[in-house]
């Protein structure tokens, strides 16, 4: 008798750790200084994986683009490479989070940049009883990155991307700033660096074998 219902108990559990696994949202932080290469894979996990990628670089330049009064606070910062202030950063991820209740997950590109950010995107995850599941990091070296933005800038039409200081103060604040977040989420056991040099399909394949890996 005890040991048939040890065996119930057991299947039940088991059930609902699976159950568990297979409706908790995947939400993942695609990591990496300016040029790394986040844009291009979100996309690609996004479409492999349907999930939804969150750039706040990409919201920022459509509100510059329709002048709104948020695009234009952000326009001074990003023409300098300098952060946007992270009151202004956290409201608008946050909209931008609560706009999609039906999403299988989120893939933020470009957030948390500050730890901050790292600190309000757990208390916004967490009160929905949700968690970042992942951080993965694309490593690539500063001449290589300069190299690609100066080639970006030719035909992204970005004002960032086309000045040489500019792009070097993106990978200072990205130092100075960002790279903390990445500590922040490894003494959680969430982190995990990547060699973001290669092809796109290679790198595509590495960030596969993370994300299958949660
Ligand atoms: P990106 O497209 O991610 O390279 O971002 C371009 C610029 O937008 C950055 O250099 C910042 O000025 C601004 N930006 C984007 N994401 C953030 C963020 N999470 N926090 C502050 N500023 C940001």
């Amino acid at each position: 008798m005890i040991e048939y219902l040890k065996n119930i108990l057991f299947k039940i559990f088991n059930f609902t750790v699976q159950e568990n696994k297979s409706t908790m949202r995947k939400h993942i932080i695609l990591f990496g200084p300016p040029g790394s290469g986040k844009g291009t894979q979100a996309k690609k996990l996004e479409a492999k994986y349907g999930l939804v990628q969150i750039s706040t670089g990409d919201l920022f330049r459509y509100e510059m683009g329709n002048d709104t009064p948020l695009g234009l606070k952000a326009k001074e910062y990003m023409a300098k490479g300098q952060l946007v202030p992270d009151e202004v950063t956290i409201g608008m991820l946050q909209n931008k989070v609560d706009a999609s209740p039906d999403a299988k997950g989120f893939i933020f590109d470009g957030f948390p940049r500050t730890i901050p950010q790292a600190e309000a995107l757990d208390r916004l995850l967490s009160d929905k009883e949700e968690a970042v599941a992942k951080l993965i990091a694309l490593e690539v070296e500063d001449n290589e990155i300069v190299t690609r933005l100066l080639e970006r800038g030719k035909t992204s039409g970005r004002a960032d991307d086309s000045n040489e200081e500019v792009i070097r103060n993106r990978i200072d604040v990205y130092k100075k700033e960002t790279a903390p977040v990445y500590d922040f989420y490894e003494t959680a056991g969430k982190s995990k660096a990547i060699n973001g040099i290669g092809s796109i399909e290679d790198i595509f394949g590495r960030l596969s074998e993370e994300i299958e890996s949660i």
